[in-house]
C-alpha cells in the first residue's frame, strides 16, 4: 500500500479475511501511521484488499474511509474503489427511497449495495448486473469471505493490475505494489473484466456489453509513478516523449531546461535531450510533502507549494530557463514558482507544459476544480502566459499528447481538454 501513497493521503484502510471473519482497520491519514505494526498484528489472515484514498466529491470524512464492509448473502463484504460514478445520486435516491439506509457519502456504498441486491448465490452474476446499473469509471476490489473478486469499468478509465508473487496474486492500481514485494505484474484486468481469486487460482469472466477502453490520459500525465505502466503505455516513457514533442511543438532559445519534480523530470529530460540544451535541477523538492493537487483547500495548496519545492539559485542565478511541468489547473503553483526562480535569479522564464490546457472538470474520480477556478477555462493562453508572470508559454497540443501514448486518440479519455465526456456526466 505505500508503494500506492501517490494515488491518495488523506486516509488509508486495509480489510483481512482470518479464516473466520473480515477484520479492517481504517484510519485518517498515511499508510505508514494507520498501519503500526501493532494494528498489522491485528490483520491476522491471507487475504485481504487495502485502499489509499483522497477524497473527490464526497469530501474528507472518517466515515468514507475504504474499504467499506456489508453482508452479501449473509457473508461479509469488504469494497474498495478508485472511481467515481457519474450516476451516483440518481442510484443513492432510489435506494434511500427504497429504504436503505447509507452510512457513508461514498459511491462505493452504491456500488456494495446493489451487489448485496442482484446476489443470488453467484457473485459474478451480481457484479455483472450491477455493472449494468452503474456508469463512470470504478476499478473495485471486493473481499468475500476466502476470495478476492477484482472488476474495472467497461471504458477501463482507472488502471487495475494483476501479477504474481510465487502462488501468491496480487491486483493492484500500479504495477509497483506488485513489483516492490518481489512479484512481477503478469497483465492489465481488461476493461469490463471480472476476475476472481480464490485457492483454485484466477478465474475470468466479462461483462456482457463490451465499450471502447477510454483510459484516463491523466493518469500518465500526472497521476501514475513514472515506473507504472498501464495498458502497456508506461509512464516515464510517455513523460519524456511528451517533452520531446513539446521541444518539436514549442521550440525556446534558453540556457537551461529545468524540471518541476517529479512528474516534470522525464519531460524535462526529453525536452533537453531533443533540444541539446543542458538539464538542471533548478527546484528541490521537500520529498516528504504529499501531493499539492489533491490537497483540500487553496489555503493548504499554497503552503504546500512553498513547502514542496524550493529554487536552487546557484543553478538557476543569471539562467534563461524553460520550466517544464505536467499541467496548469489553477495557475497558482505556476505563478508561485515562476516569482521565486526569478527572485533566486533567474533571467527569464519560459513555461512549457505536457498536458493541453485543462478546460474541463473531470467526473471519473480525478479532482479538478468547478470550471470557474480552471484557469485555462477562463483565460487564453496569452492571458494565462501574463497571469503566472512567464516570459512565454506553451502546451503541448492534443494530437502531441496522444502520439506521446503511441495509441489512437479513441483509446484515450481526454476530456478534461476537450470537452469529449466518454459517459455523460449530466446525469449526476
Ligand atoms: Fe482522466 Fe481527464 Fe478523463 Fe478525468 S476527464 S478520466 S482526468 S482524461
Amino acid at each position: 500500500m505505500n508503494s500506492l501513497q501517490h494515488r491518495g493521503q488523506e486516509a488509508a484502510g486495509m480489510a483481512v479475511f482470518d479464516g473466520e471473519e473480515i477484520r479492517r482497520k481504517r484510519s485518517m491519514g498515511l499508510v505508514i501511521d494507520a498501519f503500526t505494526e501493532d494494528t498489522l498484528r491485528d490483520l491476522p489472515g491471507t487475504i485481504g484488499i487495502g485502499h489509499v484514498r483522497y477524497s473527490t466529491a464526497e469530501g474528507s470524512h472518517d466515515y468514507n474511509i475504504q474499504p467499506i464492509m456489508g453482508f452479501v448473502g449473509g457473508e461479509m463484504i469488504a469494497l474498495a474503489n478508485d472511481g467515481n460514478l457519474v450516476n451516483y445520486r440518481i442510484l443513492r435516491e432510489r435506494l434511500e427511497e427504497e429504504g436503505m439506509m447509507f452510512q457513508t457519502t461514498n459511491d462505493t456504498e452504491v456500488i456494495l449495495y446493489l451487489i448485496t441486491r442482484y446476489y443470488n448465490g453467484d457473485i459474478v452474476e451480481a457484479i455483472k448486473k450491477t455493472m449494468g446499473v452503474i456508469q463512470g469509471a470504478y476499478s473495485v476490489t471486493a473481499l468475500i469471505k476466502d476470495k478476492v473478486v477484482a472488476f474495472r469499468d467497461p471504458h477501463g478509465f482507472r488502471p487495475l493490475v494483476l501479477g504474481e508473487d510465487g502462488e501468491d496474486v496480487i491486483v493492484a492500481s500500479e504495477n509497483a505494489a506488485i513489483e516492490i514485494i518481489g512479484g512481477k505484474m503478469t497483465r492489465n484486468v481488461a476493461p469490463g473484466e471480472i476476475v476472481v481469486i480464490d485457492e483454485n487460482g484466477i478465474h475470468s469472466d466479462h461483462y456482457e456489453s463490451p465499450a471502447t477502453p477510454k483510459h484516463c490520459i491523466f493518469e500518465y500525465v500526472y497521476f501514475a509513478r513514472n515506473d507504472a505502466t498501464l495498458d502497456d503505455v508506461n509512464a516515464y516513457t510517455f513523460r519524456r516523449r511528451c517533452g520531446e514533442i513539446l521541444w518539436e511543438e514549442a521550440p525556446c532559445d534558453v540556457d537551461l531546461v529545468v524540471p518541476v519534480p517529479d512528474s516534470g523530470i522525464p519531460s524535462a529530460i526529453g525536452y533537453a535531450q531533443a533540444s541539446n540544451i543542458p538539464y538542471g535541477e533548478g527546484l528541490v523538492k521537500n520529498r516528504y510533502m504529499g501531493r499539492t493537487f489533491i490537497k483540500p483547500t487553496q489555503k493548504e495548496r499554497d503552503m504546500a507549494v512553498k513547502l514542496k519545492l524550493n529554487p536552487l539559485g546557484d543553478v538557476v542565478k543569471g539562467k534563461s530557463i524553460v520550466l517544464l511541468d505536467d499541467s496548469i489547473v489553477r495557475g497558482t503553483t505556476s505563478r508561485n514558482l515562476i516569482y521565486r526562480l526569478r527572485e533566486a535569479g533567474a533571467k527569464e522564464v519560459h513555461m512549457r507544459i505536457t498536458s493541453p490546457p485543462v478546460k474541463y472538470c473531470c467526473y471519473y474520480g480525478i479532482d479538478t476544480p468547478n470550471r470557474k477556478n480552471l484557469i485555462a477555462a477562463n483565460e487564453s493562453i496569452k492571458e494565462i502566459e501574463k497571469s503566472i508572470g512567464a516570459d512565454s508559454l506553451a502546451f503541448i497540443s492534443e494530437e502531441g499528447l496522444v502520439r506521446a501514448g503511441k495509441k489512437e486518440i479513441s483509446k484515450y479519455c481526454t476530456a478534461c481538454f476537450d470537452g469529449d465526456y466518454p459517459v455523460d456526466p449530466t446525469v449526476i
